[in-house]
């Protein structure tokens, strides 16, 4: 495969090498690679020194085969539209892989927000929005942006309360954008799901004796070295869980400023609060600086979770990365190029259209959720409790034994929102490797889980078209 510098035709050579193995007309093929629709658009801020800034900024929605189409939306000093096609791309593909039931889309504002006031992230998003609402860009059933690259919760909180202002009395409103503050209508675990969705990933990987043996490391995930780039949102939690739930040691952490490594292992949280205490992730009590942040993908370790950026792993240090994992917690961190030198070292690479699915499998939660406009548990709580008591009191009075306070809480407990998002989330990422992993080893002509996926991906939306009757 050539490398492009274009990420967008990077994506539409994945489909090309998967569309190959499908017997779908080129019509058809076609229809599902290129973006529907793609704005872009220009607003004004004004500087408290009267000066004027003209902000760029896009949404894309690349397939309108399901409604309402998703995706975040990223602030970023060099954000392009061709980034932007890439990604809305990519969110179609991730959608169908894991039968989130929404076409692909992605936004964009060409700004470092780090240069701004909160003031003025407040007004650009509000603007940002504004601009949507009037070109019909967003809404409940339209088209639900969420968080990403340099966005959270107060954006979507911002965005959520600027569209439900323009569409007073919209009892559904608020379902125009997911990964919102629990308070404006978000849901538990939506924030943390991203990174819980690589975790899980990585654990069905490990999973597998026969393939962990293929690369020359033993079954399971607990105790594998694994290295993440990008202490933000993604690799945050994707370390976290594989640490307190998977027992993996994390044994590095890369940020923009350097990275640090303890081969005994690292906790997130206590190298989260340094940087933000000392301004950087350097100097870290008891961890090796490496002070070229990019360097730290070419540590000797098992898993590589890069969760940053796009492009991180190109022609130029492939050959030099030593995992024999690679988890792509970040869309698009790997080039063409890159994957075809480490194919051929062997390496398992977990693509990012499946890896990173847990966003919008939570952020399809999110929305059901505010339609619904019920907590998902609300009404079974304390009715399943009240069963589970009935059974541990049943088995109490047959066995003649009693169960201790701590146990009857624990048996007893009853799923609240987070046990169901936390549920919905796991089986949506097992399922789905497991069908990947299918398609891979069953498929002679499929060498790799990412042609599996945008196979798995384009056949779906294929037959989400034939079934409109758009074709044969
Ligand atoms: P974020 O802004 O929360 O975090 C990104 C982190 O990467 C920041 O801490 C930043 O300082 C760091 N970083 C930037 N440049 C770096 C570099 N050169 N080396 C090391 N670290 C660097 O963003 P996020 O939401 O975690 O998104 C990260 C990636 O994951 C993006 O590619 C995004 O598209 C993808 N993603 C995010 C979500 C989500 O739910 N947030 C969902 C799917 C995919």
């Amino acid at each position: 495969m050539t490398a492009h510098t274009s990420f967008f035709q990077n994506v539409l050579d994945y489909v090309d090498r998967a569309a190959a193995l499908t017997n779908h007309p080129k019509g058809l093929l076609d229809q599902i690679k290129h973006c529907n629709s793609v704005y872009h658009f220009e607003f004004p801020l004004r500087h408290a020194d009267g000066s004027v800034e003209v902000i760029k900024a896009w949404r894309v929605e690349h397939s309108h085969h399901k409604l309402p189409t998703k995706g975040g939306i990223r602030y970023a000093p060099d954000v392009n539209e061709d980034e932007v096609k890439a990604l809305a791309a990519l969110m179609t593909y991730k959608c169908a892989i894991v039968d989130v039931p929404f076409g692909g889309a992605k936004g964009a504002i060409q700004i470092d927000p780090k240069k701004y006031t909160l003031d003025q992230l407040e007004r650009i998003t509000r603007r940002y929005t504004h601009e949507l609402a009037k070109k019909n860009f967003i809404g409940p059933g339209v088209d639900v942006p969420a968080p990403d690259y340099g966005t959270g919760e107060r954006e979507m909180a911002w965005i959520a309360d600027t569209y439900s202002a323009m569409n007073p009395g919209q009892i559904d409103a608020i379902a125009c954008i997911t990964g919102k503050p629990l308070s404006q209508g978000g849901i538990r675990g939506r924030r943390e799901a991203t990174g819980r969705g690589c975790f899980y990933a990585l654990r069905e990987a490990c999973a597998h004796a026969d393939d962990m043996k293929a690369l020359g490391l033993s079954a399971g995930i607990a105790g594998k070295k694994v290295v993440v780039q990008g202490l933000g949102n993604v690799g945050y939690h994707a370390a976290k869980f594989c640490r307190e739930e998977g027992d993996a040691i994390i044994i590095a952490i890369a940020e923009r400023e350097g990275a640090i490594m303890n081969p005994n292992g690292l906790n997130e949280e206590e190298v989260f609060q340094h940087r933000k205490a000392k301004g950087s992730i350097l100097n870290f009590p008891g961890a090796t600086n490496i002070p070229n942040s990019i360097d730290a993908l070419e540590l000797e370790c098992d898993a590589l979770i890069p969760a940053a950026l796009e492009n991180q792993i190109t022609e130029a240090n492939a050959d030099r990365i030593k995992a024999r994992i690679i988890v792509e917690g970040a869309n698009g961190p790997m080039t063409p190029g890159a994957e075809e030198v480490l194919r051929k070292k062997g390496t398992l690479i977990i693509p990012d259209v499946y890896a990173n699915a847990g966003g919008v499998t939570v952020s399809y939660f999110e929305w059901l959720k505010n339609l619904s406009h019920v907590r998902v548990g609300r009404m079974g709580k304390r009715y399943e409790q009240a069963s589970e008591l009935r059974l541990i009191h049943m088995m109490e009075s047959l066995t003649g034994r009693s169960f201790n306070e701590d146990q009857l809480k624990l048996a007893s407990k009853g799923p609240d929102e987070l046990d169901f998002v936390n549920s919905g989330l796991e089986d949506t990422m097992v399922v789905a490797y497991q069908r990947l992993r299918e398609i891979w080893k069953t498929d002679a002509r499929v060498h790799d889980l990412r042609t599996a996926a945008f196979l798995d991906a384009i056949e779906k939306v294929a037959r989400a078209y034939a079934e409109l009757g758009i074709f044969p």
